[in-house]
Protein backbone atom coordinates (compact mmCIF):
# COMPACT_ATOMS: atom_id res chain seq x y z
CA UNK A 1 0.00 0.00 0.00
CA UNK A 2 1.29 3.54 -0.78
CA UNK A 3 0.11 6.06 1.41
CA UNK A 4 0.32 10.03 -0.40
CA UNK A 5 -0.34 10.42 -4.38
CA UNK A 6 1.66 13.34 -4.85
CA UNK A 7 4.98 13.00 -7.18
CA UNK A 8 6.86 10.43 -4.70
CA UNK A 9 3.39 8.02 -4.36
CA UNK A 10 2.80 8.00 -8.02
CA UNK A 11 6.06 7.47 -8.97
CA UNK A 12 6.41 4.24 -6.90
CA UNK A 13 2.96 3.11 -7.66
CA UNK A 14 4.33 3.36 -11.45
CA UNK A 15 7.37 1.42 -10.76
CA UNK A 16 5.65 -1.44 -8.87
CA UNK A 17 2.99 -2.02 -11.06
CA UNK A 18 5.74 -2.56 -13.66
CA UNK A 19 6.86 -4.87 -11.19
CA UNK A 20 3.36 -6.51 -11.11
CA UNK A 21 2.87 -6.31 -7.70
CA UNK A 22 -0.46 -5.84 -6.46
CA UNK A 23 -0.57 -1.93 -5.25
CA UNK A 24 -3.68 0.01 -3.26
CA UNK A 25 -2.41 3.82 -3.70
CA UNK A 26 -4.68 5.96 -0.51
CA UNK A 27 -4.41 9.63 -1.35
CA UNK A 28 -6.24 12.53 0.17
CA UNK A 29 -5.33 14.84 -2.41
CA UNK A 30 -3.75 17.94 -1.38
CA UNK A 31 0.04 17.39 -2.85
CA UNK A 32 2.07 20.54 -2.22
CA UNK A 33 2.87 20.12 -6.04
CA UNK A 34 -0.56 20.93 -6.58
CA UNK A 35 0.67 24.69 -6.15
CA UNK A 36 3.61 24.74 -7.82
CA UNK A 37 2.92 27.61 -10.30
CA UNK A 38 5.52 26.53 -12.95
CA UNK A 39 8.00 24.83 -12.07
CA UNK A 40 11.37 25.42 -14.46
CA UNK A 41 13.51 22.93 -12.13
CA UNK A 42 12.16 20.23 -13.03
CA UNK A 43 14.79 18.32 -15.59
CA UNK A 44 13.53 17.52 -19.24
CA UNK A 45 10.79 20.42 -19.21
CA UNK A 46 12.61 22.99 -21.10
CA UNK A 47 9.39 25.13 -21.38
CA UNK A 48 8.89 24.80 -16.99
CA UNK A 49 5.69 22.78 -15.86
CA UNK A 50 2.88 23.73 -12.96
CA UNK A 51 2.97 20.85 -10.63
CA UNK A 52 -0.81 20.16 -11.35
CA UNK A 53 0.43 19.45 -14.77
CA UNK A 54 2.93 16.90 -13.88
CA UNK A 55 0.44 15.37 -11.23
CA UNK A 56 -2.12 14.91 -14.22
CA UNK A 57 0.30 13.17 -16.08
CA UNK A 58 1.49 10.55 -14.13
CA UNK A 59 -2.28 10.34 -13.64
CA UNK A 60 -2.54 9.38 -17.13
CA UNK A 61 0.30 7.12 -16.66
CA UNK A 62 -1.06 5.18 -13.82
CA UNK A 63 -4.15 4.78 -15.90
CA UNK A 64 -2.54 2.30 -18.43
CA UNK A 65 -1.70 -0.10 -15.46
CA UNK A 66 -3.61 -2.45 -12.99
CA UNK A 67 -3.34 0.20 -10.07
CA UNK A 68 -6.02 0.50 -7.31
CA UNK A 69 -6.94 4.18 -6.38
CA UNK A 70 -8.33 5.15 -3.23
CA UNK A 71 -8.93 9.11 -2.33
CA UNK A 72 -9.29 8.95 1.44
CA UNK A 73 -7.49 9.74 4.35
CA UNK A 74 -4.90 6.76 6.14
CA UNK A 75 -5.42 6.78 9.89
CA UNK A 76 -4.71 4.02 12.50
CA UNK A 77 -1.68 1.96 10.61
CA UNK A 78 -0.87 -1.25 12.99
CA UNK A 79 1.31 -3.96 12.35
CA UNK A 80 -0.20 -7.29 11.35
CA UNK A 81 0.88 -10.74 11.53
CA UNK A 82 1.31 -10.49 8.12
CA UNK A 83 2.51 -7.11 7.58
CA UNK A 84 0.45 -4.17 8.21
CA UNK A 85 -3.72 -3.17 8.90
CA UNK A 86 -4.41 0.90 7.77
CA UNK A 87 -7.90 2.65 8.30
CA UNK A 88 -8.89 4.34 5.07
CA UNK A 89 -12.21 6.01 4.78
CA UNK A 90 -13.21 3.77 8.18
CA UNK A 91 -12.50 0.46 6.54
CA UNK A 92 -9.53 -1.36 7.76
CA UNK A 93 -7.03 -2.41 5.07
CA UNK A 94 -4.52 -5.18 4.66
CA UNK A 95 -1.08 -4.78 3.20
CA UNK A 96 2.05 -6.90 3.07
CA UNK A 97 4.50 -3.61 2.84
CA UNK A 98 3.93 0.06 3.30
CA UNK A 99 5.37 3.01 1.49
CA UNK A 100 4.76 6.26 3.24
CA UNK A 101 4.70 9.44 1.11
CA UNK A 102 2.91 11.70 2.67
CA UNK A 103 5.17 14.48 2.58
CA UNK A 104 4.97 17.98 4.64
CA UNK A 105 2.31 20.65 5.65
CA UNK A 106 3.83 23.71 5.17
CA UNK A 107 2.59 26.44 8.06
CA UNK A 108 1.20 29.28 6.40
CA UNK A 109 1.03 33.02 7.32
CA UNK A 110 -1.87 34.83 8.42
CA UNK A 111 -2.92 35.68 4.81
CA UNK A 112 -6.55 34.82 2.98
CA UNK A 113 -6.76 34.09 0.16
CA UNK A 114 -4.19 31.76 0.12
CA UNK A 115 -3.99 29.78 -2.51
CA UNK A 116 -4.02 32.37 -5.75
CA UNK A 117 -1.17 34.18 -4.24
CA UNK A 118 0.50 31.23 -4.10
CA UNK A 119 -0.31 30.22 -7.62
CA UNK A 120 0.46 33.41 -9.11
CA UNK A 121 4.04 33.64 -7.55
CA UNK A 122 3.65 36.08 -4.93
CA UNK A 123 3.49 33.65 -1.56
CA UNK A 124 6.01 31.66 -2.17
CA UNK A 125 7.28 28.76 -0.42
CA UNK A 126 10.75 27.57 -1.91
CA UNK A 127 13.93 29.33 -2.71
CA UNK A 128 15.19 26.36 -4.27
CA UNK A 129 12.26 26.02 -6.69
CA UNK A 130 12.18 29.34 -7.74
CA UNK A 131 14.91 32.01 -6.38
CA UNK A 132 16.30 32.14 -9.97
CA UNK A 133 12.70 33.64 -10.95
CA UNK A 134 13.28 36.01 -8.55
CA UNK A 135 16.41 37.72 -9.45
CA UNK A 136 16.75 41.30 -9.25
CA UNK A 137 13.02 41.53 -7.68
CA UNK A 138 12.26 42.47 -4.13
CA UNK A 139 11.78 39.84 -1.81
CA UNK A 140 10.84 39.31 2.27
CA UNK A 141 11.55 36.17 4.12
CA UNK A 142 9.19 36.24 7.02
CA UNK A 143 9.36 34.06 10.28
CA UNK A 144 11.42 33.49 13.08
CA UNK A 145 14.33 35.61 13.15
CA UNK A 146 17.38 33.19 13.67
CA UNK A 147 15.38 29.93 11.26
CA UNK A 148 14.34 32.71 9.07
CA UNK A 149 17.88 34.30 8.26
CA UNK A 150 18.75 31.24 6.06
CA UNK A 151 16.40 31.93 3.98
CA UNK A 152 17.41 35.67 3.40
CA UNK A 153 20.67 34.70 3.06
CA UNK A 154 20.30 32.26 0.71
CA UNK A 155 17.75 34.31 -1.56
CA UNK A 156 20.73 37.03 -1.30
CA UNK A 157 22.59 34.84 -4.24
CA UNK A 158 19.85 35.79 -6.63
CA UNK A 159 19.12 39.90 -5.72
CA UNK A 160 20.37 42.45 -4.10
CA UNK A 161 16.92 43.58 -2.61
CA UNK A 162 15.80 40.47 0.34
CA UNK A 163 14.29 41.78 3.75
CA UNK A 164 14.11 39.76 6.69
CA UNK A 165 10.70 40.55 8.94
CA UNK A 166 11.07 38.83 12.27
CA UNK A 167 8.16 37.35 13.56
CA UNK A 168 10.11 37.28 16.64
CA UNK A 169 12.18 40.02 18.68
CA UNK A 170 14.91 40.92 15.55
CA UNK A 171 17.44 41.24 18.83
CA UNK A 172 16.59 37.29 18.51
CA UNK A 173 19.45 37.18 16.25
CA UNK A 174 22.45 35.73 16.99
CA UNK A 175 25.35 37.80 16.35
CA UNK A 176 27.28 36.70 13.98
CA UNK A 177 23.66 36.05 12.28
CA UNK A 178 22.96 39.58 12.52
CA UNK A 179 26.42 40.59 11.20
CA UNK A 180 26.40 37.98 8.17
CA UNK A 181 22.88 39.81 7.20
CA UNK A 182 24.22 43.50 7.31
CA UNK A 183 27.14 42.60 5.73
CA UNK A 184 25.10 41.25 2.74
CA UNK A 185 22.74 44.12 3.16
CA UNK A 186 19.91 42.07 3.97
CA UNK A 187 17.66 44.79 5.66
CA UNK A 188 16.02 43.25 9.23
CA UNK A 189 12.39 44.48 10.57
CA UNK A 190 9.82 43.15 13.15
CA UNK A 191 6.58 41.57 11.41
CA UNK A 192 3.22 43.66 12.42
CA UNK A 193 1.47 40.64 14.66
CA UNK A 194 -1.73 41.01 13.12
CA UNK A 195 -2.92 41.14 9.09
CA UNK A 196 0.73 40.90 8.33
CA UNK A 197 0.19 40.51 4.50
CA UNK A 198 -2.00 42.70 2.00
CA UNK A 199 -2.31 41.80 -1.34
CA UNK A 200 -1.95 44.80 -3.66
CA UNK A 201 -2.25 43.74 -7.90
CA UNK A 202 0.89 42.10 -8.06
CA UNK A 203 2.90 42.19 -4.91
CA UNK A 204 2.43 41.69 -1.39
CA UNK A 205 2.43 44.26 0.93
CA UNK A 206 4.05 43.50 4.30
CA UNK A 207 3.57 45.54 7.04
CA UNK A 208 5.87 46.19 10.24
CA UNK A 209 5.53 46.44 13.92
CA UNK A 210 6.28 50.44 13.52
CA UNK A 211 3.43 50.68 11.64
CA UNK A 212 4.50 51.08 8.21
CA UNK A 213 4.71 48.92 5.29
CA UNK A 214 6.46 47.51 2.12
CA UNK A 215 5.44 46.02 -1.42
CA UNK A 216 7.36 43.45 -2.51
CA UNK A 217 7.71 41.33 -5.68
CA UNK A 218 7.57 38.04 -3.51
CA UNK A 219 7.22 36.78 0.15
CA UNK A 220 8.85 33.44 1.59
CA UNK A 221 7.07 32.13 4.58
CA UNK A 222 9.91 30.64 6.40
CA UNK A 223 7.46 29.02 9.56
CA UNK A 224 8.35 25.44 9.71
CA UNK A 225 6.17 22.33 8.77
CA UNK A 226 4.73 19.70 9.79
CA UNK A 227 6.22 16.44 8.05
CA UNK A 228 3.25 13.36 7.29
CA UNK A 229 4.92 11.13 9.56
CA UNK A 230 2.68 10.52 12.65
CA UNK A 231 1.77 6.77 11.39
CA UNK A 232 5.05 5.79 11.04
CA UNK A 233 5.95 7.67 14.54
CA UNK A 234 2.93 5.82 15.74
CA UNK A 235 4.80 2.50 15.29
CA UNK A 236 8.28 3.35 16.54
CA UNK A 237 9.67 4.82 13.63
CA UNK A 238 12.71 7.08 13.91
CA UNK A 239 12.54 10.79 12.61
CA UNK A 240 14.83 13.68 12.70
CA UNK A 241 14.78 16.84 14.48
CA UNK A 242 12.13 18.41 11.94
CA UNK A 243 10.02 15.05 12.44
CA UNK A 244 11.29 13.92 9.03
CA UNK A 245 11.88 10.17 8.65
CA UNK A 246 15.03 8.84 8.77
CA UNK A 247 15.54 6.08 6.36
CA UNK A 248 18.61 3.60 5.20
CA UNK A 249 20.29 3.77 1.62
CA UNK A 250 16.70 0.65 0.38
CA UNK A 251 14.37 4.04 1.98
CA UNK A 252 13.68 1.59 4.54
CA UNK A 253 12.22 3.20 8.11
CA UNK A 254 13.18 1.70 11.32
CA UNK A 255 10.32 -0.69 11.11
CA UNK A 256 10.26 -3.55 9.50
CA UNK A 257 8.69 -3.01 6.49
CA UNK A 258 7.51 0.30 6.48
CA UNK A 259 9.31 2.30 3.45
CA UNK A 260 9.51 6.37 3.20
CA UNK A 261 10.23 8.78 -0.22
CA UNK A 262 9.59 11.90 -0.98
CA UNK A 263 9.26 15.23 1.55
CA UNK A 264 8.14 13.41 4.40
CA UNK A 265 11.85 11.80 4.04
CA UNK A 266 14.82 13.90 5.67
CA UNK A 267 16.09 15.70 2.24
CA UNK A 268 15.85 18.98 0.40
CA UNK A 269 12.20 18.70 -0.34
CA UNK A 270 12.03 18.89 -4.34
CA UNK A 271 10.03 16.86 -7.03
CA UNK A 272 13.06 15.32 -8.39
CA UNK A 273 14.36 14.54 -5.25
CA UNK A 274 10.85 13.04 -4.47
CA UNK A 275 10.72 10.85 -7.24
CA UNK A 276 14.05 9.47 -7.20
CA UNK A 277 13.51 8.48 -3.72
CA UNK A 278 10.78 6.12 -4.77
CA UNK A 279 12.42 4.46 -7.53
CA UNK A 280 14.75 3.33 -4.90
CA UNK A 281 12.16 2.53 -2.44
CA UNK A 282 9.80 0.73 -5.04
CA UNK A 283 12.32 -1.28 -5.84
CA UNK A 284 13.44 -2.33 -2.77
CA UNK A 285 9.88 -3.22 -1.41
CA UNK A 286 9.99 -5.52 -4.76
CA UNK A 287 13.07 -6.79 -3.67
CA UNK A 288 11.98 -7.63 -0.16
CA UNK A 289 8.60 -9.42 -1.16
CA UNK A 290 8.37 -13.01 -1.92
CA UNK A 291 9.06 -13.42 -5.38
CA UNK A 292 6.15 -13.62 -7.64
CA UNK A 293 7.12 -15.55 -10.88
CA UNK A 294 4.93 -14.95 -13.92
CA UNK A 295 2.65 -17.83 -14.83
CA UNK A 296 3.86 -20.54 -16.89
CA UNK A 297 2.28 -20.14 -20.29
CA UNK A 298 -0.09 -22.78 -21.12
CA UNK A 299 1.26 -25.97 -23.01
C1 LIG B 1 4.41 26.55 -3.95
C2 LIG B 1 5.35 25.39 -4.18
C3 LIG B 1 6.15 25.39 -5.31
C4 LIG B 1 7.04 24.33 -5.52
N1 LIG B 1 7.80 24.36 -6.65
C5 LIG B 1 8.66 23.33 -6.87
C6 LIG B 1 9.51 23.34 -8.02
O1 LIG B 1 9.49 24.27 -8.84
N2 LIG B 1 10.38 22.31 -8.18
C7 LIG B 1 10.46 21.27 -7.28
O2 LIG B 1 11.26 20.36 -7.47
N3 LIG B 1 9.67 21.24 -6.16
C8 LIG B 1 8.79 22.24 -5.96
N4 LIG B 1 8.02 22.24 -4.83
C9 LIG B 1 8.18 21.13 -3.86
C10 LIG B 1 7.39 19.91 -4.34
O3 LIG B 1 6.04 20.25 -4.48
C11 LIG B 1 7.56 18.77 -3.35
O4 LIG B 1 8.94 18.51 -3.15
C12 LIG B 1 6.88 17.48 -3.85
O5 LIG B 1 5.52 17.71 -4.06
C13 LIG B 1 7.09 16.35 -2.86
O6 LIG B 1 6.40 15.23 -3.30
P1 LIG B 1 5.80 14.16 -2.27
O7 LIG B 1 5.12 13.16 -3.14
O8 LIG B 1 6.84 13.74 -1.33
O9 LIG B 1 4.76 14.96 -1.38
P2 LIG B 1 3.34 15.76 -1.83
O10 LIG B 1 3.49 16.12 -3.21
O11 LIG B 1 3.13 16.77 -0.80
O12 LIG B 1 2.30 14.58 -1.71
C14 LIG B 1 1.93 13.99 -0.51
C15 LIG B 1 0.53 13.43 -0.70
O13 LIG B 1 0.21 12.62 0.44
C16 LIG B 1 -1.14 12.87 0.80
N5 LIG B 1 -1.29 12.43 2.18
C17 LIG B 1 -0.62 12.89 3.26
N6 LIG B 1 -1.01 12.22 4.37
C18 LIG B 1 -1.96 11.33 3.96
C19 LIG B 1 -2.74 10.35 4.65
N7 LIG B 1 -2.62 10.13 5.96
N8 LIG B 1 -3.64 9.64 3.92
C20 LIG B 1 -3.77 9.83 2.58
N9 LIG B 1 -3.03 10.74 1.87
C21 LIG B 1 -2.14 11.47 2.56
C22 LIG B 1 -1.31 14.35 0.54
O14 LIG B 1 -2.65 14.71 0.42
C23 LIG B 1 -0.54 14.51 -0.78
O15 LIG B 1 -1.38 14.29 -1.88
C24 LIG B 1 7.12 23.27 -4.59
C25 LIG B 1 6.30 23.27 -3.45
C26 LIG B 1 5.43 24.32 -3.23
C27 LIG B 1 4.58 24.33 -2.02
Amino acid sequence: MIIGGGPAGKTAALYLARYRRRILLVDDGDSRARLAPHSHNYPGASEGVSGQTLLAALDAQLRAYPVEMRRGLATELSREEAGFAVTVNDRRLAARSILLATGIKDHRPEFEPHDPAVIDGLLRYCPICDGYEGRDQRLCVIGPAEKAAGKALFLRSFTASVTLATTDAADALSEATARELAELGVAVRELAPTRPLLRRGNTLVVSYRTGDSEAFDGVYPALGATPGSALAGALGAEVDEAGCLLVDERYATSVPGLYAAGDVVSDIHQISVAIGHAAVAATSIHNSLPRAPAPQPPL
